[in-house]
């Protein structure tokens, strides 16, 4: 063994716990001024753990690092500084400190006090936060990180040194004695079996260190001496400094260093090594062993840190504070639990290689020879994910009657075996953490047989019966030739055979022996996998989190044979169904975000997708209850069952529904016309308004959308602008208070916005072209969640009303209570305001599609002159019942009310977000209709467009969903169903936070 003996260790710990030297301001600043001719004005203390360290700042604003030692660093200070002027030749653009070089031109001076002699240095001083205060830390942050210590060790393996390096204390072949010397500090016992299993783990590694690839490293490439810069909210490094341990050793040394520091603290280390690894081995390829290194390198470096932290802290030594972290211990557990084997087998993929050697010709083999059925009789797949309809009626938040649910299923499908699929996405694990935010989904390695006791297990191939770590297992060892061996691992089986007996293909190998206890039923299944690892020696667990998948399905493959080729694995539909869109819908049918989502059930404020994950919906104005509410989809089918026809037959449902909605509305609003959705609503309200004014033109509010039908999509600048502004339609301003003419701190804008839109009549009017009819809606939605400012319907209504224009007020995103105040947009403007037409769609039905225009009896029989109208879909029975119980409902849960209390809380809560996050440019609503825009400057207020998507996207994977709208898609539309709790506000507040923190 090449391991140090404890005492070699002596003075280098001596050298860690003796404190730095202790200099004075004065001293330091003489040092400056005549060995570096610097002048310093600004002169402060840092930390260090050897160096004494003096932040300077000079007449001019340049800024240094000045670094003391004792005398007896001097070979290491020598090294340190050659090894930072070679890689900055080597690479420029590092971010490294620059060597400032003496009067004498000396990178270092020796300098003699009264106490001693120093060795003193000058560095340039490099801006930026360091890593560790910034706990949350973005894929791309994580990216930049190993790109740069790749590149640094690129240049640093190219520095000419003379070989003489001096020892180092944190040389990883030195852990074993650092551990050796100070575990006697480390009480709790389970943190102790984790370093000793590092130990045992790295011991292997350590000895044959000189093996692998050396290098002269920086070797402490910590998350201290990692600078960060922040623009908005993007981070990159800005620095790496303190090269006090550099060293020629193992050169996996520095990955190991990062990886361990890096990921501390954080809550998927793994993937954080990961990025690491794969951005690092860009600039430096790593060999095959020093992957295999890593992971054990990992978990040795942390236990190094941790007994040396404990032991300095246990001896009053002073050391460096800054290492004495609580996240050290969790770490170390942690990182010991994991699977090594898994571990190394990602960051294999990571450095380029195949995550586990030999894995894919075993597998290949497997696929292309048969296997015997392991159970008899007929079987059928049973899907255990969201998409399954043995889900439909159980309720995803217990998960008790998830697994009641797939019990019935199972007894449903006798005498056929049910039997669960490799790879499915489980549902049956609540889909939610107790903060409302997506769990991560497991997904089972292998195949469950849903048998009844005593059923007859067959041998799948020729083989040996092996030792199996758990009772009630049977482990077959397979070898079918051409050196490939694999495994077959059955479990709630009474074995037949025993240890070391040969098996042939179909021979009964035991019989199943669950239990009784249907509540346990799934634990019960007997399960099947294939292993291409010795599963007496590698630990491969049944079930795993789904995005682990790729890589574990090395170890335990798609099983499928183990069904007679049957049960295949579980696989996803949105490919295809994405393919289907190219193929069958218009190529400008959109879909929410760049990688869409395919959804499969939903209820209340979340949405469910094929791959069992939870969304939290705040973008669905359409469900305004909240999804599939129970009362509304039992009128649904119940009115379905019984009666669906056209209107010119006579039912009560729709009047009803009519007399219902006409209550909501003011007097006068009164006769209805019902139809199937919005656009067809504000059609038939501009069609009318024409007819019974006799004139042609509309005016508009800038930037609206009122639907698709061609009249419509007239008025709708979002539509027109591909195909040019048709003459009768003239758009007015957005009274947009944010961005506008008028802002929020003039009390008149209303007034101002309105005098422009009447002004806009006028000159109309004056032109020989008075419009017909101004269409608005109540809060702009495609216009940037804008709220008209106090006073602007009414001013304009009533100029309106004089000059012989009609009014319509489009209610299709806000109307049916969502803004809180009242139950129709408009009369959040003032009692007075009562337009002549009102259009309604979309939340109508809670996604049923029902539709409805109101307007008086006068206007309605003007219209009758132009012929009678019917429309065979409006208001037909199912139509009728649906929209009248979701008046029902709406009362009966004051739906209404909470839009004003939490839609009022939520936009306080995101207005917190604003104080933290220069992003946010403003939050503004009414009820649960809110925008929080996003711009790049607060004074220019420059449109923050890239970063918006990159939020709804960052959102969207953390399980929140929102879409940006406005003239430049910076805004985050946010309109709940309106059931969205406090809870469902501060869940998505959290989030949203995180995401702006962590940045990109
Ligand atoms: N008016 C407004 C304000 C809308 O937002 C929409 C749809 N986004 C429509 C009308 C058209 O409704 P539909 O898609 O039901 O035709």
């Amino acid at each position: 063994m090449s391991i140090s003996s404890t005492s070699s260790i002596g003075s280098d710990y001596s050298r860690i716990a003796a404190g730095v030297p202790s200099i004075n301001n004065e001293l330091a600043a003489e040092i400056l001024r005549n060995d570096f001719n610097i002048g310093a004005v600004a002169l402060r203390r840092l930390p260090g753990e050897t160096d004494c360290n003096f932040y300077a700042c000079d007449g001019a604003g340049s800024e240094y690092v000045l670094k003391i030692a004792p005398k007896d660093e001097l070979a290491a200070v020598k090294l340190q500084q050659l090894a930072l002027e070679e890689t900055q030749t080597k690479d420029a653009e590092l971010p490294v400190p620059r060597v400032i070089r003496s009067t004498q031109n000396d990178p270092q001076v020796l300098i003699g006090t009264g106490q001693g002699t120093y060795v003193a240095r000058v560095l340039t001083w490099r801006h930026g936060e360091s890593l560790s205060n910034i706990p949350l830390r973005s894929d791309e942050l994580l990216a930049d990180i190993g790109h740069q210590a790749g590149k640094l060790a690129a240049a640093m393996a190219e520095t000419a040194d003379d070989g003489e390096c001096p020892r180092h204390y944190w040389d990883l072949r030195n852990a074993h004695s650092v551990i050796d010397a100070g575990i006697s500090h480390i009480t709790e016992p389970e943190l102790r079996d984790s370093v000793q299993y590092a130990q045992s783990l790295a011991m292997a590694t350590v000895n044959d260190f000189d093996l692998l690839p050396q290098s002269l490293v920086h070797h402490d490439l910590n998350a201290l001496n990692i600078l960060v810069e922040r623009t908005q909210n993007r981070n990159r490094v800005s620095g790496i400094i303190d090269f006090g341990d550099v060293t020629r050793t193992a050169r996996v040394s520095d990955l190991a260093i990062l990886v361990a520091s890096v990921s501390r603290g954080q809550t998927d280390p793994l993937r954080t090594a990961e990025i690491l690894t794969r951005s690092y081995a860009e600039s430096v390829p790593l060999t095959e062993s020093e992957v295999e290194a890593l992971f054990p390198l990992v978990l040795l470096r942390t236990a190094q840190v941790l007994v040396t932290t404990e032991r300095l802290a246990a001896e009053k030594k002073p050391g460096d504070g800054r290492h004495r972290s609580s996240a050290i211990k969790e770490q170390l557990t942690s990182l010991a639990r994991l699977s090594q084997p898994y571990f190394t087998a990602v960051l294999r993929r990571a450095s380029g290689y195949s995550p586990l050697p030999g894995a894919s010709e075993t597998i290949g083999h497997i696929r292309k020879n048969r296997l015997h059925a392991l159970i008899a009789g007929e079987l059928q797949t049973l899907n255990l994910s969201a998409s399954s309809p043995v889900f439909d009626d159980a309720d995803a938040s217990k998960p008790s009657t998830l697994a009641e649910a797939a019990h019935r299923a199972v007894e449903e499908l006798k005498p056929s075996i049910a039997v669960r699929p490799y790879g499915e996405p489980s549902f049956l694990i609540p889909a939610l953490r107790a903060d409302g935010i997506q769990q991560a989904v497991n997904t089972p390695l292998g195949l469950s047989f849903f048998v009844g006791n005593g059923t007859s297990v067959f041998a799948p191939a020729d083989g040996t019966i092996v030792g199996s770590k758990k009772p009630n297992t049977v482990t077959i060892r397979h070898e079918p030739g051409n050196d490939v061996v694999f495994w077959t691992r059955i479990t709630n089986v009474n074995p037949s055979m025993r240890i070391g007996d040969a098996v042939t293909a179909g021979q009964i190998i035991g019989h199943s022996a669950q239990g009784a206890d249907a509540s346990d039923f799934l634990t019960q299944a007997v399960t099947a996998q294939l292993l291409t690892v010795d599963p007496t020696e590698i630990d491969v667990p049944f079930e795993v989190r789904r995005d682990e998948l790729p890589i574990w399905s090395q170890f335990s493959p798609d099983p499928t044979q183990l069904s007679g080729g049957v049960i295949g694995e579980w696989q996803p539909t949105l490919p295809k169904a994405l393919e289907g869109r190219k193929k069958y819908l218009p190529e400008t049918h959109p879909t929410y975000f760049e990688q869409p989502i395919n959804m499969v059930r939903a209820k209340d404020c979340y949405f469910y997708d094929e791959e069992s994950r939870a969304y939290l919906d705040a973008l669905n104005n359409v469900t305004l209850l909240g999804h599939c509410h129970p009362r509304l989809t039992k009128a649904a089918s119940t009115q379905l069952k019984r009666l669906n026809t056209n209107s010119r037959f006579v039912y009560d449902a729709l009047t009803e529904y009519t007399e219902a909605l006409t209550k909501t509305l003011p007097n006068g609003l009164d006769v209805v016309y019902m139809l199937n959705s919005g656009s067809e609503s504000n059609d038939l309200a501009l069609r009318m308004a024409r007819h019974i004014t006799g004139r042609q033109d509309f005016v508009i509010i800038d930037d609206a959308y009122h639907g698709y039908t061609s009249l419509v999509s007239d008025v709708s600048p979002s539509r027109y602008k591909y195909y040019g502004k048709p003459d009768f339609t003239h758009a007015t301003l957005n009274p947009d208070r944010y961005r506008g003419k008028f802002g929020y701190e003039d009390p008149d804008a209303g007034a101002h916005y309105a005098q422009h839109t009447i002004d806009l009549f006028d000159e109309l009017i004056a032109k020989g072209r008075p419009p017909a009819a101004f269409i608005y809606e109540p809060l702009l939605a495609g216009g940037g969640q804008v709220v008209l400012p106090p006073g602007y319907l009414a001013a304009i209504q009533a100029a309106a009303k004089e000059r012989g224009i009609l009014t319509i007020s489009d209610e299709v995103q806000v109307g049916f209570g969502r803004l809180g105040e009242a139950m129709w947009g408009f009369q959040t403007q003032g009692p007075e305001v009562v337009p002549d037409f009102v259009t309604m769609g979309k939340a109508m039905g809670n996604g049923f599609p029902v539709a409805a225009m109101v307007t008086t009896r006068e206007n309605s029989r003007r219209f009758d002159e132009n012929g009678r109208f019917f429309a065979t879909y409006g208001g037909n029975p199912v139509a009728s019942a649906v929209a009248l119980e979701l008046l029902h409902i709406l009362r009966d849960e004051g739906l209404q009310e909470n839009a004003l209390h939490v839609g009022e809380y939520f936009r306080q809560q995101l207005w917190t977000l604003a104080e933290r996050h220069p992003l946010i440019g403003d939050v503004r609503g009414q009820g649960f209709y809110s925008g929080v825009e996003f711009v790049l400057d607060r004074e220019t207020k420059d449109p923050a467009i890239e970063e918006t998507l990159k939020i709804c996207d960052r959102l969207k994977d953390r399980g929140m969903l929102v879409y940006p709208t406005g003239r430049y898609w910076n805004i985050l539309k946010l309109k709940p169903p309106m059931t969205f709790t406090r809870q469902n506000a501060d869940t998505f507040v959290q989030v949203l936070d995180e995401v702006l923190e962590r940045g990109w």
